[in-house]
C-alpha cells in the first residue's frame, strides 16, 4: 500500500479549506462537516499521570506543577525510575551485639542503570519513598514575582471590565470614578466588611519587587581550563540541565531524580455548533471514549494502492482501494471538482456508475468467507478487486505534465447514516449524502 505509510498521499478537504489525510480529520454529525484540529475547540479533561494513573484536579494539578507526586523520571536519561529493594544488615536496637536483616529500597534506571545511589542519595526505609523535593535558591523570588504578577492581572482585569461598564453607559463614569461601586458591590455579595474598598489595588503596590540584576562582570576563567582534559561523563549534557530547569545541575554528581509530568485527556469540540466530537472517558486507566466522531470510522478511506510510474501522453491504469469501518453499507459517488482544478496534473475518466462499498463485518473477518462477494453489480471495468468491506477500483490516468508529480483531485459524495440516539428504545436513523474533495497523488511521470 503506497499510502499505508505515506500518509500525505491522499488528502481530504476540511471545511476550512487545509488539506489533511484522513487519519487527522474528525466528522462533526451536526454540521456534517470534516474538521481539522484547527476548527476545534480543545478542552482539557482530566490531568493524570502516564505512569501510575492517578487522576487529579485541575487546581491540585496546578499546585503540584503539573507533576506526579509519586513517580519519578530518570535525570540523566529521562526513562521511568522503578524503586528496587535490598536488604542491609542494621544493629538490633534490643540488642546491640546482634545484627537484623533490613529491606532498604533506592530508585534505579532500568534503561541507563543510574540510581540513586550513584549521587549519593541514601535508601528509604519505605517503598513508597519519602523522597524529598530539593529547594530551589530562587522559590521565595519566584513565589514572590507570582504573587505580583497574579495582583496585577487582577487589577489589570478588574479596570477592563470598568472600561467596558463606561462605554456602555457613559454617564456611569462619573459616580463610578474610582471603581468603588463595583467594589462595593462584590463586598456585599460577599458579605465580608473587613476589607476595604480599595485593597485589591492597594496590595499591588503593596508588593515590593526588587528589580532583577543585570549581570555585568563574569567570573575569570581557572587557570586549568585549556590545559585538564574535560571529563565528558562527568558534566551533564544541556538537554539534561533544562530537564531540571529549577536547579541546572553542571557536574552529574548533582543530578536528582525528577517528579514525572503530568498529562492531560482533552475532549474536542466543533467551533460551529459547539458540539462535542471526541469525549473520553474520565477514568484515566479506560481507553474508551463516551463520544468518538473520527472520520476514519465514517467517511470511506481512499489510498493509492501502489506507486505509479507515468510516461507522457500514456495511459495508465492507476489502483485505489476503498475502505469502509462504517457498520453499513455505504454508496460512492466520484464527481469532478466544482470550478476550475488548478491541483491536477493528470487526465482521467471518473466511473459514471455509483460504487457499493460493504459494511463492516467483524465476523466474516475471522470465519474467512467472503459472502459479498458477487452481490453488488460491479462494473468489471471500474471495481478490480472486492474483499470484504474493501475494495479496489482502477482510473486511466494520462500524464499532463512531461515530468513530476502527478496528481488528481475529485469529489467522493457518500451516503452517510447518522444514528441519532433517542431517549427511548427505538433510533432514528438519518441518510444523508456527504461530498468531499479529494487530492491524490498517484505517482511520478518520467520522460521516455
Ligand atoms: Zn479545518
Ligand atoms: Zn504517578
Ligand atoms: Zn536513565
Ligand atoms: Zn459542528
Amino acid at each position: 500500500m503506497a499510502t499505508y505509510r505515506d500518509i500525505e498521499k491522499v488528502r481530504y478537504l476540511c471545511d476550512c479549506g487545509k488539506k489533511h489525510p484522513l487519519c487527522w480529520l474528525y466528522l462533526c454529525r451536526h454540521c456534517f462537516k470534516l474538521r481539522c484540529g484547527d476548527c476545534l475547540l480543545h478542552e482539557v479533561d482530566t490531568h493524570f499521570c502516564p505512569c501510575c494513573l492517578e487522576n487529579l484536579p485541575s487546581t491540585e494539578a496546578k499546585i503540584r506543577k503539573n507533576r506526579c507526586g509519586s513517580c519519578f523520571d530518570c535525570p540523566s536519561c529521562g526513562h521511568l525510575l522503578s524503586t528496587r529493594a535490598t536488604n542491609t544488615m542494621s544493629v538490633n536496637p534490643d540488642d546491640p551485639t546482634k545484627t537484623t536483616p533490613k529491606k532498604m529500597y533506592y530508585l534505579a534506571c532500568g534503561f541507563c542503570r543510574w540510581t540513586t545511589r550513584d549521587v549519593g542519595i541514601g535508601d528509604k526505609s519505605a517503598a513508597t519513598g519519602g523522597w524529598q523535593d530539593l529547594e530551589s535558591l530562587h522559590s521565595d523570588r519566584i513565589t514572590l514575582l507570582l504573587e505580583y504578577y497574579k495582583k496585577l492581572s487582577l487589577k489589570e482585569n478588574s479596570e477592563k471590565e470598568r472600561e467596558k461598564f463606561i462605554k456602555r453607559r457613559g454617564h456611569i463614569y462619573y459616580t463610578d470614578k474610582f471603581g468603588l461601586a463595583s467594589v462595593a458591590l462584590k463586598r456585599k455579595a460577599l458579605g465580608n466588611s473587613s476589607n476595604s474598598g480599595l485593597s485589591e489595588d492597594d496590595n499591588v503596590s503593596n508588593v515590593v519587587i526588587e528589580p532583577a540584576e543585570t549581570v555585568t562582570e563574569f567570573p575569570e576563567l581557572p587557570e586549568d581550563v585549556f590545559t585538564t582534559a574535560i571529563g565528558l561523563n562527568k558534566i551533564t549534557t544541556i538537554d539534561q540541565r533544562i530537564a531540571s530547569s529549577e536547579f541546572q545541575p553542571s557536574s552529574v554528581n548533582n543530578l536528582y531524580p525528577r517528579h514525572k509530568h503530568l498529562q492531560v485527556r482533552k475532549s474536542v469540540r466543533c467551533k460551529k455548533c459547539d458540539h462535542n466530537l471526541i469525549k473520553p472517558d474520565y477514568n484515566s486507566a479506560s481507553i474508551k471514549f463516551k463520544i468518538q466522531s473520527t472520520a476514519m470510522y465514517h467517511v470511506p478511506e481512499l489510498r493509492v494502492a501502489r506507486f505509479n510510474m507515468f510516461s507522457p501522453q500514456k495511459e495508465v491504469r492507476a489502483v485505489f482501494t476503498l475502505s469502509n469501518h462504517a457498520v453499513y453499507n455505504v454508496d460512492v459517488e466520484l464527481l469532478p471538482v466544482e470550478g476550475e482544478d488548478l491541483y491536477s496534473t493528470g487526465k482521467f475518466n471518473l466511473p459514471g456508475k455509483k460504487i457499493v462499498l460493504a459494511r463492516r463485518d467483524e465476523d466474516a473477518l475471522y470465519e474467512g468467507n467472503n459472502p459479498m462477494e458477487n452481490v453488488f453489480d460491479d462494473d468489471p471495468n471500474v471495481v478490480v478487486f472486492r474483499k470484504l468491506n474493501k475494495l479496489g477500483f482502477a482510473l486511466g490516468v494520462t500524464p499532463l505534465v512531461p515530468k513530476g508529480e502527478v496528481r488528481i483531485a475529485f469529489v467522493m459524495r457518500h451516503s452517510y447514516k447518522n444514528i441519532l440516539g433517542l431517549p427511548s428504545d427505538k433510533e432514528e436513523v438519518q441518510t444523508v449524502w456527504l461530498e468531499h474533495t479529494i487530492y491524490a497523488s498517484l505517482g511520478q511521470a518520467v520522460p521516455e
